[in-house]
């Protein structure tokens, strides 16, 4: 791709200048293609973007996309930011531009580093870090990028050569990415998800059956056998199928009865040592193990690198305990599916705090993990009406304003021995930038800031 769209001696535009934007830019820099590069925003730290690019020579906007200039583009990148429906995005698709992923540009500048790569609704970050950990658990020079944090763009641009990758790969990126091919594919599970950014849940599903756009005999798939939605989409692929199950022996599964996780027959891993809360985590888990496995890891340095492993944060993440009350901060899920699991992994009474912007599904479908150990739900921002309107009346919901109220809501109804969950089913942006600002202002009010 660099060398067609250099022969072609137009300029390419990327789209989008946070992280992953800029090391694109400065990317396609230092392989001497001509660059148009542009943000609608204009931040102190997208001008220093934009003075670093120029002075590698690159045209660079702020505050305005030039579109004339993109559809005369060869190519455009877009950063995995920049929603399918913005103006730029659509002006290039519109005048038939080819529009890349900048994870695309990536692997094909990290040619022959071979990877796992990780996608699905839930459970990719942790899966993801837990493949990267496994690789330096074996010795090997692993690292995990992609939708995890670190661009590909800026591993490609720097003297280091990573052994291994663990690639996380967001519906969105796979979207435009023609470059995946993985030496080991994880699909963790499908669920309807960002129904605010896509039509309908099959064009969701598309892009995520992306993973396997060069599906061919010598690949390995990584596939969740405890659900249809993963079983169905993964019929009619050529490659080796490995499945994961937490409720039957697979090729890995959840020995419930003997509490131990087992790669086929064998039993490497006492479920008591693996540091992570849940079922779901015992998934990802497996799946990780079961990846690395097929790289020519060896079970017993799986079994160290699982035990060593501890949650992310705001991933079902113990941050605190006080007066007998545990403090989890699973700030990262943002939709229903998320909170189910995390219901279903909490072993003991709790205060669920429901609510931020709502994303469209209804709440009622958690009544029957709600009832089992759940004391009350505390309904709050953007949201708080129709979580109130779907439980309201069948179950306890408490109403609170700010965060502040909801944490002090929270104090009150919780007893000793009980928990204090953040699972809320919504995103954050109605009083956050972000879940990690509003996880954080949570594991602040757990330590009594
Ligand atoms: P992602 O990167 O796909 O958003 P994360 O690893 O960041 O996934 O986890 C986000 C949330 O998704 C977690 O807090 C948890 O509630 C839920 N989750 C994690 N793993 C799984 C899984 N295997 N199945 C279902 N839900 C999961």
């Amino acid at each position: 791709m660099f060398d067609s769209w250099r022969a072609s001696g137009r300029e390419v535009a990327v789209i989008g200048l946070g992280r992953s934007g800029g090391a694109v830019a400065e990317l396609l820099r230092r392989e001497l293609l001509p660059v148009y590069a542009t943000d609608r925003g204009t931040t102190p730290l997208l001008e220093a973007t934009a003075a670093r690019l120029r002075s590698l020579g690159a045209c660079v906007d702020l505050g305005r996309h030039d579109l004339d200039r993109i559809r005369r583009a060869v190519g455009v990148v877009v950063s995995p930011g920049v929603p399918p429906d913005s103006p730029a995005l659509m002006a290039a698709r519109e005048a038939g531009v080819d529009v890349r992923a900048e994870v695309d540009l990536g692997l094909e500048a990290l040619e022959g580093v071979p990877y796992v790569a990780i996608t699905g609704t839930n459970g990719k970050t942790t899966t993801t870090a837990l493949v990267a950990h496994l690789f330096v658990a074996l010795g090997r020079r692993g690292v995990a990028v992609g939708n995890i944090g670190t661009a590909l763009s800026q591993v490609a641009l720097e003297n280091f050569r990573p052994e291994w990758m663990a690639v996380e790969l967001s519906s969105f990126q796979l979207h435009d990415a023609r470059h995946v091919r993985p030496v080991v594919g994880i699909l963790t599970n499908l669920a309807p998800d960002h129904l605010d950014r896509y039509a309908s849940t099959e064009e969701y599903f598309a892009d995520k059956r992306r993973l396997f756009q060069h599906d061919a005999l010598e690949g390995i798939w990584v596939l969740n056998a405890d659900d249809p939605a993963s079983r169905s989409m993964a019929m009619g692929l050529v490659g080796r199928r490995l499945w994961t199950s937490v409720t039957r022996p697979a090729d890995a599964w959840f020995d419930r009865a003997a509490g131990a996780l087992c790669l086929g027959e064998r039993s490497f891993l006492a479920r008591s040592e693996l540091g992570l809360l849940g079922d779901h985590n015992v998934m990802n888990a497996l799946m990780a193990a079961l990846a690395v496995h097929a790289t020519g890891g060896q079970l017993e340095a799986l079994a160290g690198g699982l035990r060593t492993f501890r949650a992310l944060p705001h991933r079902m993440e113990p941050v605190g305990e006080s007066d007998g009350v545990l403090w989890i901060n699973d700030s990262k899920a943002t939709n229903i599916a998320s909170t189910v699991v995390a219901l279903a992994a909490i072993d003991r009474p709790y205060v669920l705090l429901l609510g931020g912007r709502h994303k469209g599904e209804p709440y009622d479908r958690l009544l029957p993990l709600l009832q089992k150990r759940c004391r009350a739900v505390i309904a709050y921002g953007e949201a708080k009406p129709i979580v109130v309107a779907d439980l309201g009346g069948k179950f306890r919901v408490v109403e609170a304003g700010s965060f502040d109220e909801v944490m002090a809501e929270a104090r009150s109804l919780a007893r000793p021995g009980e928990a204090i969950l953040l699972s809320p089913a919504c995103s954050s942006y109605d009083m956050f930038n972000n879940y990690e600002e509003r996880g954080d202002a949570f594991r602040r009010a757990a330590a009594g800031i």
